[in-house]
């Protein structure tokens, strides 16, 4: 019996000595890649939606799906704003799950907030999130999860004036109410602003709390705590319209963007460049989603 604890430990001990390099070195690699798509769509310039740069962002994704043997969903619709009906499309890919009864999806805006005074290109908000998703797309196809990985990729998540009823999430909320009609949703993991160097995520009012626990334990398996800010903030995003529709959401964002006070200085500014983002953010990010989803998979294998 004891002979057999023991080659139980050692099969275990290595392994998970293994483990926590393995989440390290894989993370640093997909962050890299995260970094080099964020400059290659920003490269594009500013894509506020129906632009010429848009549409060229759109292909670049649907391009590099396909390097991954991905084949895209494209969503077009009419969005009725402040300025007009404006063409947006929603854009997705699905990375089948071993077993596939149901989904984790990832929630991210593609397009840049619409300007006249000012060049941006958006390289936190929202490019490093749409970059990041992409380049964890091996990942998800090797590890092999019981769920189905989505990616969801939103269009008009900017508002034109202010946000509010009418304005803003103009993507997500078709999306959330089309997503009702597919397979069940295990989780909702929305992200925006991960590239920011001093990263802290915050709590979004209205997530689920179970999925909170997880992240919790995710950051201090990482040795991360200090990741997640303490206090609860009321903030709307492309995740709001899922939990409007009681669906279990969870949100990576850090909402201070340069300095420490929410929004941050750097906040739809023409600052918003690769060189305020962090590749080093970037791997942090990747290592909770994978942390995260590992977790989730658990959770199911254990039944
Ligand atoms: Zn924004």
């Amino acid at each position: 019996m004891k002979k057999k604890i023991f080659l139980a430990l050692l099969s275990i001990f290595p392994l998970c000595v293994s483990c926590k390099n393995q989440h390290q070195s894989v993370s640093q690699k997909i962050g890299s890649s995260a970094y080099e798509y964020t400059k290659k769509i920003i490269s594009y310039g500013p894509r506020p939606p129906a632009s010429q740069a848009h549409l060229r962002v759109q292909e670049w994704i649907e391009e590099k799906g396909k390097e991954f043997g991905l084949v895209i969903k494209k969503y077009p619709f009419e969005a009725s704003t402040p300025i007009g009906n404006v063409a947006m499309t929603n854009l997705s890919f699905v990375v089948p799950g071993a077993k596939g009864l149901d989904r984790v999806m990832f929630v991210a805006h593609y397009e840049s907030k619409t300007f006249d005074s000012i060049r941006f290109v958006g390289a936190n908000d929202a490019a490093s999130s749409v970059a990041l998703l992409l380049a964890l797309i091996p990942i998800f196809q090797k590890s092999a999860f019981d769920f189905d990985v989505e990616i969801a990729l939103m269009d008009g998540e900017e508002a034109y004036h202010k946000f509010d009823e009418s304005d803003g999430f103009y993507g997500s909320k078709r999306y959330a109410k089309q997503s009702l009609l597919g397979k069940p949703i295990r989780a909702v993991i929305g992200v925006d602003m991960i590239g920011d160097k001093d990263l802290q995520l915050i709590k979004a009012a209205g997530i689920d709390l179970s999925l909170l626990d997880r992240l919790r334990k995710v950051l201090r398996d990482m040795k991360k705590e200090d990741l997640l800010s303490d206090r609860w903030m009321g903030v709307a995003d492309d995740h709001s319209p899922f939990v409007e529709l009681n669906l279990p959401v969870l949100h990576l964002m850090d909402f201070t963007f340069g300095g420490k006070v929410p929004p941050g200085t750097l906040w739809h500014t023409e600052k918003d460049t690769i060189e305020n983002i962090s590749q080093e953010s970037l791997s942090t990010v990747a290592e909770v989603i994978i942390r995260l989803l590992e977790d989730l998979d658990k959770s199911t294998k254990r039944e």
